[in-house]
C-alpha cells in the first residue's frame, strides 16, 4: 500500500477517507505482521500443528537398510537367465526385523518379504506370482529387470541430511517424518497469546435472562471457536461495556497479557468516538472502511507492543473480516509460512445474485459437485450480516470482485470452500 493510502486510513475521526480495497487492507496487515520470538520444546504428538523452530537433521538413513518392495525372491541381477528359464537354489528367508545373515550365491535366492533387508549378493527382487517354487528351488522366466522392486538404504531420507527445515509446519505427514529419523521430541515456535472481547452494552452472557434491548453475545463464542483452531493461545476478556474507562481498562490488560487482541462491535461510526480516543492515547490504530461486505468497518494497529484487531459487530462481518484478514496475520505472527490467496474454485451459479458495484462481496452459499465434475453454487437467502444461520448453513464462500454487478443465474463464479479453510 503506497503512503497516500495509508495516510488517508489512517483517520482519528473515524472513517473518513476513501473505502480501502481489502486486498490493500490484507497487504498492510501483512506487511506490519512480524513472527514472534520464543521456541519450546515438546514432546512429537503435542507439536502437532505447530511450527519447527530449527532444522531437524538425521542420524540415520530412512529406509535404514536397503530392503525388498515386494514379496519374493531375492538374487543378484547378474544371475537373471537372458532368455529362457532358470532354476535357482532357496537359500534361505529375510523376513521384515528378522534377515538372512548369509551370502547369497549365483545360482541361489533367498525368499523375501515386503521390507525385510535384502541379504548381501543379491541386488533384484523377483515378484512371487513370476516364480515357480518347489520345495527348494524357484525357477523364474526372462524378462525381469536386474536392480528392480528393491528400496535403497537413505532414498527418502539420507544420513546427515536435513529432514525438516525450520519453519515447516508439522502436519501428520512431518509426525510421522520426525518419528522415521527416531526423533521424539522437537523445538517448535512459541504460539502467539491472543486476547479477545465483545463490546456492547446490549450483551449479555449465557446463563442470564436477556432484558429489554438486550441480545446475547454470540461473537465471543464465534471468535473463540475460530481462534481455537489457529496456532494461538486464548486469553478470553469477556464482554466490555461501550465506557471510555471499561475500553480503556480492557485495552490496557489485553496489551499486557498478549501478542495480538482482537474485539468485536464498537469500530462503527456510531460508537469509534470512544474507542477512537481510547486506542489514541494507548497505541497507533487506523480506522478503515474496507470496502467489503460483510464487514466494513475495521480497525487495525497497535495497542502498546500488541496486534489489534477490531472487528465489526455483526455477527456475519466478523466471520467475513476474520477469515479474509485476521486469520492470515495471526498465522504469519505464529511464524507460519504464507499459504498464498484461499483456493477458489469455479462454479456456476443456480440462483440470481444480488450485488451492486463497489465493494467485495462474500455471499454464502451451498456448492454442490454434479456427477460430471462440474461445480454449482446456490445462495443460502437472506444475506444480512447479522443472519449467522448463513454461514452454518453455507459451506463456501461465493466471491463477487469489486466491479461486478448484479450475477444472472447460469453465470460462472468464484467460490472458497470452507472445508480446508476454515
Ligand atoms: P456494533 O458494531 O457495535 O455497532 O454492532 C453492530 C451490530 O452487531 C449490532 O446489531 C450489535 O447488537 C451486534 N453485535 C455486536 N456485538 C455482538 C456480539 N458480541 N454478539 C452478537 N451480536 C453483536
Ligand atoms: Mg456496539
Amino acid at each position: 500500500m503506497n503512503d497516500r493510502h495509508a495516510a488517508d486510513s489512517c483517520c482519528s475521526d473515524g472513517h473518513a477517507g476513501p473505502a480501502l480495497r481489502l486486498d490493500e487492507a490484507l497487504a498492510y496487515i501483512l506487511d506490519t505482521v512480524m513472527p514472534v520470538d520464543g521456541d519450546e520444546t515438546l514432546a512429537l504428538r503435542a507439536a502437532l500443528g505447530r511450527v519447527l523452530a530449527a532444522d531437524v537433521v538425521s542420524r540415520i538413513d530412512v529406509p535404514a537398510h536397503t530392503n525388498s518392495a515386494m514379496d519374493g525372491y531375492a538374487l543378484a541381477g547378474s544371475a537373471l537367465p537372458a532368455e529362457g528359464e532358470r532354476c535357482f537354489e532357496v537359500v534361505g528367508t529375510s523376513a521384515a526385523g528378522r534377515p538372512y545373515d548369509g551370502v547369497v550365491g549365483d545360482a541361489q535366492c533367498v525368499r523375501i518379504m515386503t521390507g525385510a533387508a535384502m541379504p548381501d549378493g543379491a541386488d533384484t527382487v523377483v515378484m512371487q506370482e513370476n516364480v515357480e517354487r518347489n520345495d527348494a528351488t524357484a525357477t523364474l522366466r526372462a524378462g525381469e529387470r536386474p536392480g528392480q522392486h528393491v528400496r535403497q538404504a537413505g532414498e527418502d531420507i539420507a544420513a546427515g541430511a536435513v529432514a525438516l527445515t525450520a519453519g515447516s509446519v508439522l502436519n501428520p505427514a512431518e509426525l510421522g517424518m520426525l518419528a522415521s529419523v527416531g526423533v521424539g521430541e522437537v523445538r517448535v515456535r512459541r504460539r502467539p497469546r491472543v486476547a479477545f472481547f465483545s463490546t456492547g452494552d446490549e450483551l449479555c452472557g449465557l446463563g442470564e435472562i436477556p432484558g429489554k434491548g438486550q441480545i446475547y453475545d454470540s461473537n465471543r463464542y464465534t471468535l473463540y471457536g475460530m481462534l481455537a483452531r489457529l496456532d494461538v493461545d486464548l486469553v478470553d476478556l469477556g464482554v466490555v461495556r461501550d465506557e471510555p474507562d471499561a475500553v480503556a481498562r480492557a485495552f490496557a490488560d489485553a496489551a499486557a497479557r498478549a501478542d495480538a487482541i482482537v474485539s468485536s462491535g464498537g469500530v462503527s461510526v456510531g460508537d469509534a468516538d470512544y474507542v477512537t480516543d481510547t486506542l489514541e492515547r494507548s497505541g497507533t490504530v487506523n480506522f478503515w472502511k474496507v470496502a467489503m461486505k460483510p464487514g466494513r468497518p475495521l480497525a487495525f494497529g497497535r495497542v502498546g507492543d500488541a496486534l489489534f484487531f477490531g472487528l465489526p459487530g455483526n455477527p456475519v462481518s466478523v466471520m467475513a473480516t476474520f477469515y479474509q484478514l485476521v486469520q492470515p496475520a495471526l498465522d504469519k505472527l505464529a511464524g507460519r509460512p504464507d499459504a498464498g490467496p484461499p483456493l477458489t474454485l469455479k462454479a456456476v451459479t443456480a440462483t440470481a445474485l444480488k450485488k451492486r458495484p463497489g465493494r467485495r462481496e462474500f455471499q454464502r452459499g451451498v456448492l454442490t459437485r454434479a456427477a460430471d465434475g462440474h461445480y454449482t453454487v446456490r445462495h443460502t437467502g437472506q444475506q444480512g450480516s447479522g443472519i449467522l444461520s448463513s454461514m452454518s448453513r453455507g459451506n463456501c464462500f461465493i466471491v463477487l470482485p469489486e466491479d461486478c454487478g448484479p450475477v444472472p443465474e447460469g453465470a460462472e463464479v468464484a467460490v472458497q470452500p470452507f472445508r480446508g479453510f476454515v
